[in-house]
């Protein structure tokens, strides 16, 4: 009986002691989902800015080789339309490329990143439509504009 009563004590001390411990695995479990989120978007945002630090290189280095064709043939080089042309229709697609790239990262910079769940809401929303918390503006565009201070220079020099 004694150890029964021990036993059942015990079993309920664990019992007690395993839901304090699921409640921190619960609790770490969704820290560390906002944060996987919060990293995820990060990083698609930064990605959509280095493949339009790439689009744009690729661009200028287009453009560079159209300026070259055409010292050459102001020095009496044999002038290619055929490649000329092809590097326009390139230069062309890039650009398109390029707009479509600039879209989406103004889109994602006019939105207002939770920084509880990590949802993009609408510019001008003072809480969060997911979550409820209250969003704080300047954050996330902060970082942002940084980082594009700092990518622009890069891509200007990295052609010459
Ligand atoms: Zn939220």
């Amino acid at each position: 009986m004694i150890a029964l009563v021990i036993e059942l004590q015990f079993l309920c001390m664990k019992g007690k002691n395993m839901s304090v411990f699921e409640e921190f695995l619960v609790g770490a479990k969704s820290v560390f989902n906002k944060a996987g989120k919060k990293a995820e978007k990060v990083i698609g945002f930064s990605k959509l800015k280095i493949g339009n630090a790439e689009v744009r290189k690729k661009i200028s280095k287009l453009l560079e080789k159209l300026g070259k064709l055409t010292y050459e043939s102001a020095k009496g080089k044999p002038y290619s339309d055929v490649e000329v042309k092809l590097l326009v229709k390139e230069v062309d697609k890039l650009k398109l490329e390029e707009e479509k790239l600039k879209k989406r990262i103004s889109e994602i910079r006019n939105k207002i990143e939770c920084l509880c769940c990590g949802y993009e809401n609408e510019s001008g929303s003072l809480f969060c439509a997911q979550c409820g918390k209250k969003l704080e503006k300047e954050k996330f565009n902060k970082d942002e504009k940084n980082e594009s201070e700092v990518a622009g220079p890069i891509v200007e020099n990295s052609e010459t």
